[in-house]
């Protein structure tokens, strides 16, 4: 398969090496000057679950790269969704699928501004992964990757790409109700990595901490209220289980979020607590938790002098 990773960042790089290693023909798209030369001189380094590998694969800007492709995984922040889809218009025909795998809520409406809905696949995934230097990366998990086709008529294609995952390592899944995996996982990043970032603390210590039963509580019948409006029902004490099996998996781990604040890079919180907030509000809803998180998030943006 012919494929372009628009966003070429962690989780980008990770996904580009593991389809390429697999046979499919993989171009790598970004915008960061440093990290594009790095791999045009010196091939992408990337780290997958502790073993090192070196690869030859072709990275560039947008306006640099004519081809057109079978399918574009787009892994952006939430914030550079809307720049990247404006810059690859010209490197998609009309059948080319569209996959957006980002954390945050809203990106559907986004993304179908741009897209004929019959190429838009949504999905989660639970790989994990990091920037060490230009070129330099590390990719961790075992998966899954859930997707589904926003048209009820492209599952046979949307399987296509489940299956060129799958055989990629990257076990992929035909989801049912990827509205609903969105929202869960909106959930995990809504309150672990909101409140590790405010409380400057990891996942393990966050759970140890008196008051975390409450706050995830209160934060997740929010995000529950919302998604309701949405036509997703969100159960609150399954999801406040989930959230709490998934802590113990993770440990002492310090959630992106925190990452993002640490590197001085801004943070995703208006795709998670920030939406929550706004749609409450404009839905005659109360959701004062994620208003407070979503505005000490951005307070400690500025203390942090990040744009
Ligand atoms: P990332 O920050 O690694 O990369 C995103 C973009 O930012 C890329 O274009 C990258 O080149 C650019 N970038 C990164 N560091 C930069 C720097 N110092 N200077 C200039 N540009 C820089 O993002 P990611 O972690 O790959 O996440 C992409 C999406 O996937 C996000 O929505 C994220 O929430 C989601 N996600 C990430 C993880 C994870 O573990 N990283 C896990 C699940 C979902």
């Amino acid at each position: 398969m012919k494929i372009a990773i628009a966003g070429s960042g962690a989780l980008g790089c990770g996904f580009g090496y593991m389809m390429q290693k697999n046979g499919n023909d993989v171009t790598l798209i970004d915008f960061w000057e440093d990290h594009i030369k790095a791999i045009q001189k010196n091939g992408l380094t990337i780290t997958v679950n502790g073993k090192e590998d070196n690869i030859d694969i072709p990275i560039g800007k947008p306006a640099d790269i004519k081809d057109t492709f079978d399918a574009v995984f787009i892994f952006t922040k939430s914030m550079g969704l809307r720049h990247m889809l404006e810059e690859i218009k010209h490197l998609l025909s009309e059948d080319t699928k569209v996959i957006c795998l980002l954390n945050g809520l809203g990106h559907a409406k986004t993304i179908a501004e741009y897209i004929p809905e019959k190429n838009i696949i949504m999905g989660t995934t639970v790989w994990t992964g990091g920037l060490d230097a230009p070129g330099k990366t590390h990719f961790m998990g075992e998966g899954p990757v859930e997707v589904q086709n926003a048209d009820i008529n492209e599952k046979e294609s949307t399987l296509q790409i489940v299956k060129m995952m799958a055989d990629s390592g990257l076990n992929g899944v035909y989801s049912q109700d990827v509205h609903f995996t969105t929202w869960r996982k909106a959930c995990v990043n809504g309150t672990m990595n909101a409140l590790c970032s405010l409380l400057d603390c990891n996942i393990k210590e966050l759970f140890a901490t008196s008051e975390h039963e409450d706050l995830i509580k209160e934060i997740v019948s929010e995000f529950s209220l919302v998604a309701e409006t949405e036509g997703v029902h969100l159960d609150v004490e399954e999801t406040v289980s989930y959230l709490k099996a998934t802590a113990e998996k993770v440990g002492a781990h310090y959630p992106s979020m925190h990452q993002d604040l640490q590197n001085k890079r801004l943070t995703e919180i208006d795709f998670l607590n920030g939406t929550v907030a706004k749609e409450a509000e404009n839905k005659g809803l109360n959701a004062p938790y994620s208003k407070l998180i979503t505005q000490l998030i951005h307070a400690k943006e500025d203390i942090l002098g990040i744009k």
